[in-house]
């Protein structure tokens, strides 16, 4: 077995691949083969002897043997837009990396991202209408399926009209999709359509835009790394978007300090210069906590406030309230934790 540089027709998979006799392997596959040698060695060292069979050398693959061509995408599960490698081989997707070049996701992905061609060609994908019948999902045909369902929505509409009906889209709909979805509930007779962003968005435009007046993100990713200190409540990006925590860290790298507000010691917290551990459901008591550190010392900044914020009045008459006493009985971290983590954000 030797390493070998893959040549140019490989932008960003890997720069590595593993090859023995007559066959290619990348990085992925070699880790995979070797966490299974590892993990197999291990389990058979517990093993009873009875239990123990010979190691049979694997056949190579048909389609191991096929040239793969590796072609540029973009993962369309959410905004962030990483860049996938499609690994083809005979006009047929068989295989993906992330892309290493790419700025936004620097050679990883999330778990979305990393299934991404599932969604195309995954075994398991549901390919023909499946009905549960006596407990037991059943094929049946696009005529039954269309007909059973039609004659159903069509019951529904003629008991209590077009409006009792509420049409869902998808925020991962292409524009035709959506323009496609529109259509289908106004010939049905109804502006009852609306997606999801309806939920996750409308709380953070009404909060972004009064804020920053625009309604969307206001920073690149790559923004991240030249900030100075970074404040997470309500957030444990190490999970729920790993890809983001990327940036994260290498803002770390480039000296940003980190505080975690969360009663979880998460796998971001781990991360934190400062975890202040409070209680659940004091969220706000730590807040009104810091800005009691952050008036009490001047830290504010006034241009902002003067610029942007209205009741700033009232919020000092509350703040005044959560003395530092107050903000640990309340929150259960102390006043030294809640003190250096108005300092850092200073
Ligand atoms: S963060 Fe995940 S879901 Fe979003 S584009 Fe990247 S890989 Fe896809």
């Amino acid at each position: 077995m030797k390493l070998v540089r893959r040549n140019s027709a490989s932008p960003g998979v890997a720069a590595v691949a593993v090859r023995g006799p007559g066959e290619a392997i990348n990085r992925r596959r070699f880790l995979g083969r070797s966490g299974l040698a590892v993990g197999g060695t291990a389990v058979a060292g517990m093993l009873p002897a009875t239990m123990m069979r010979k190691a049979q050398a694997a056949a190579t693959s048909p389609k191991e043997n096929l040239a793969t061509e590796f072609r540029r995408s973009v993962c369309t599960h959410c905004s962030v837009g990483c860049g996938v490698i499609a690994e083809v081989q005979n006009g047929v997707w068989t295989g993906q990396e992330p892309d290493f070049e790419s700025p936004f996701n620097l050679g990883a992905h999330c778990a979305k991202g990393a299934s991404v061609r599932e969604h195309g060609h995954g075994e398991r994908r549901l390919r023909y209408p499946m009905k549960l019948s006596g407990g037991k999902w059943k094929r049946m045909s696009w005529d039954e399926a269309i007909d059973e369902i039609g004659d159903l929505m069509q019951g529904v509409r003629e008991e209590s009209g077009p409006d009792s009906v509420y049409w869902l889209g998808s925020a991962k709909h292409s524009n035709e999709q959506a323009y496609l979805f529109r259509k289908f509930a106004a010939f049905w007779g109804t502006n009852n359509v609306d997606h999801q962003a309806r939920i996750c968005h409308s709380t953070t435009v009404a909060g972004v835009a009064n804020t920053w007046g625009y309604g969307a993100m206001t920073n690149s990713y790559n923004d991240m790394h030249n900030t100075r200190a970074m404040f997470f409540i309500g957030s444990n990006p190490t999970e729920a978007h790993p890809v983001s925590m990327q940036h994260i860290l290498r803002a770390k790298e480039n000296g940003a300090k980190m505080i975690v507000a969360d009663p979880r010691f998460t796998r971001t917290a781990a991360h934190a210069d400062l975890h202040l551990q409070i209680r659940p459901g004091s969220d706000v008591g730590i807040m009104w906590g810091l800005l009691w550190h952050i008036f009490e010392n001047g830290w504010e900044d006034q241009e902002y406030i003067n610029q942007r914020v209205y009741g700033m009045d009232e919020i000092r008459e509350e703040v005044a309230k959560w003395t530092p006493e107050e903000t640990e009985r309340v929150t259960g971290v102390p006043e030294a934790t809640v003190k250096a983590a108005a300092q850092m954000m200073a």
